[in-house]
C-alpha cells in the first residue's frame, strides 16, 4: 500500500542526551523506533545498535538476500511479519554480547518497535513500552501492549489506568532488547486500509501527551510531519520529561 512517512526525535527539556533513535525506510516501507536505557550514555549505544542490526537484516530480506529465521516461526503470521521477529532476535544477541564482553556497557538495554508496512496489512515486532497506534476512522487503537509492570498490574485488574500513570514503578519495563541471552519478541499482524496512519513513539510521548490529545493531533494536522512535529511539541510544552520520538505513517 502506499504512503507518506515522517518522524522526529527530540532530547526533550529536562535530558543532556537523547537516548532514542528512529529510522525512517521508504523504499521498502519501514520504520523503528527505540528507547534506550543504561547509565553513561550506553542507552544511546544499545539503541543505535538495534535500529541498525534490525534494519540491516530486514533489508538484506526485503532484497531477497536472507531467508533464514532466528527463533521460533510463527505461523499465524506472514514471512515478513516472521522475518521482523528474527531481526529484532538478532539485534537482541548483538546488545547483550556487547554488554557482556564490554564491562561499561553493562547493563545497556533498549525498547523496540520494528513496522513493515505490506499489502494490505502491517507488521510490528515489538519489545519494551514505546508503542504504535493506529488511526482510523476518528478512533486511536494501541496496537502493542506495554512490556511494563504497571501495564501487567492494569490487565489483571490490580490497578486502575489513571493510578498506573502516577506509580513509581511506571517505568519499570518486564521486557528489554539486550538485557538478556533470549528475549520473548511480539509479533503482530493487523489490516490497514487507505486512510489509516500507523503512529509509533517512545514514552516521552504517550507519557506527557494524552491518547486524546495524540486522536485530536492527527486529525487536525493531517500530514505525517505535521502531526509527528506537534506531537512533539506538546510533549516538550507538558514538560518534556523525557526525549520524545514519533513517527507518523498515512497509508494512501
Ligand atoms: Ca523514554
Amino acid at each position: 500500500m502506499k504512503f507518506e512517512i515522517a518522524g522526529r526525535t527530540d532530547v526533550g527539556k529536562k535530558r543532556t542526551n537523547n537516548e532514542d533513535q528512529f529510522v525512517i525506510d521508504p523504499e521498502i516501507g519501514f520504520f523503528i523506533v527505540a528507547d534506550g536505557m543504561g547509565g553513561h550514555n550506553h542507552g544511546e549505544i544499545a539503541s543505535r545498535m538495534a535500529v541498525d542490526v534490525t534494519h540491516d537484516a530486514v533489508k538484506k530480506f526485503f532484497h531477497g538476500q536472507q531467508k533464514a529465521i532466528l527463533g521460533k516461526i510463527d505461523p499465524k503470521v506472514s514471512e515478513q511479519a516472521n522475518q521482523l521477529g528474527s531481526a529484532v532476535r538478532l539485534a537482541n544477541t548483538f546488545i547483550y554480547e556487547s554488554a557482556k564482553t564490554n564491562l561499561q556497557h553493562q547493563g545497556m538495554g533498549t525498547t523496540i518497535d520494528s513496522v513493515a508496512i505490506l499489502k494490505d496489512k502491517f507488521a510490528v515486532a515489538h519489545v519494551g513500552d514505546s508503542r504504535i497506534y493506529r488511526c482510523r476512522a476518528g478512533k486511536l487503537e494501541q496496537i502493542t501492549q506495554d512490556h511494563s509492570v504497571v501495564a501487567d498490574q492494569v490487565k489483571q485488574g490490580l490497578l486502575s489506568k489513571e493510578d498506573a500513570e502516577k506509580s513509581p514503578m511506571k517505568n519499570v519495563l518486564t521486557r528489554a532488547l539486550g538485557v538478556d541471552e533470549k528475549t520473548d519478541v511480539d509479533v503482530i499482524e493487523s489490516d490497514v486500509k487507505p486512510g489509516d496512519y500507523l503512529i509509533g513513539c517512545t514514552d516521552g510521548l504517550n507519557k506527557m501527551v494524552s491518547d486524546e490529545d495524540i486522536l485530536k493531533t492527527v486529525l487536525q494536522m493531517k500530514t505525517p510531519k505535521m502531526i509527528s512535529d506537534h506531537l512533539v511539541d506538546l510533549a516538550n510544552a507538558a514538560g518534556g520529561v523525557d526525549n520524545v520520538t514519533v513517527v507518523v505513517a498515512q497509508l494512501r
